[in-house]
C-alpha cells in the first residue's frame, strides 16, 4: 500500500442502491487505483424537498447489504447522525480531520450531479479537497462542463437504473429482480419497502 492512502466519497441517498451503483463505485476505484470507496448515506438531501423515502437507518442497511462481500467497500453512516442538511462539504471536511494518516479524497460522482456542482454548497473548497471523478450516465454525458472544476471522467457500461424507477417498479407491483443485489431485494420486499 502507498503511503498516502487514497479513499473514494460515494455519497447518495440510496434509496435504494441498485447495480448502477456498485458498476459506478467499482470502476472508479479500479480505475483511480483506490485502497477504499466510502459509501455515504445521505441523511437528509439537501437538493429534495421531497425527503428521502426510506428512514435513514434503512438505507444504511440497505447499502450495508449492497456492497456484502467487498472487501475495498465500506458504508459511513456519519451523514445520518448529523442533524440538518447533510452538506458534502462538511463531510469531507469532517473525514479529513479524523484521518488517522495522509489520504488523497477522491469524490464520485455521476454526471447529472456534476452538472449541479457549480451551485453545491462551498464547491470549491469541497474541489479543493477532494478530486473530483465523474462517471456517465445514461441520458448525462461527460461534458468538459465547468472549467473551475477539473475532474477525471470515468466511462463505465451505461446502465439506465435509478432509484426511481426501482421505486416506481415497487409502486406497480413489479419486479426489481437483477436490478439491485439479491441482499437488497430481500430487505426491500420482506420490509413492504416503496409500496
Ligand atoms: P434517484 O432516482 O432517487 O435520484 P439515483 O438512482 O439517482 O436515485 P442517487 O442516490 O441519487 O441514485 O445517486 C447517488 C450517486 O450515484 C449520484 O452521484 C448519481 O449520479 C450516481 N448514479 C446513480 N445511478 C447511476 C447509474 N445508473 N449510473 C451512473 N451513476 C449513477
Ligand atoms: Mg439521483
Amino acid at each position: 500500500m502507498s503511503a498516502v492512502r487514497r479513499v473514494g466519497l460515494f455519497g447518495g441517498t440510496f434509496d435504494p442502491p441498485h447495480l448502477g451503483h456498485l458498476i459506478a463505485a467499482e470502476e472508479v476505484r479500479d480505475a483511480l487505483e483506490l485502497d477504499e470507496v466510502l459509501w455515504i448515506p445521505a441523511g437528509r438531501p439537501p437538493h429534495r424537498p421531497e425527503g428521502p423515502v426510506a428512514p435513514a437507518d434503512v438505507r444504511v442497511r440497505l447499502a450495508e447489504a449492497a456492497i456484502q462481500g467487498h472487501d475495498g467497500f465500506r458504508v459511513w453512516d456519519g451523514e445520518t447522525r448529523r442533524a440538518g442538511p447533510s452538506w458534502t462539504v462538511d463531510t469531507v471536511r469532517a473525514l479529513a480531520e479524523a484521518a488517522p494518516q495522509p489520504t488523497e479524497w477522491t469524490l464520485i460522482i455521476g454526471a447529472d450531479q456534476y452538472r449541479a456542482f457549480g451551485e453545491w454548497r462551498e464547491p470549491e473548497v469541497v474541489a479543493r479537497l477532494a478530486r473530483l471523478a465523474v462517471v456517465s450516465r445514461e441520458g448525462a454525458g461527460i461534458t468538459p462542463g465547468e472549467p473551475r472544476f477539473p475532474f477525471h471522467a470515468v466511462a463505465i457500461p451505461r446502465i439506465d437504473i435509478s432509484s426511481s424507477e426501482i421505486r416506481r417498479r415497487r409502486k406497480e407491483g413489479r419486479s426489481i429482480r437483477y436490478l439491485v443485489p439479491e441482499p437488497v431485494r430481500r430487505i426491500v420486499e420482506a420490509e413492504d419497502l416503496y409500496v
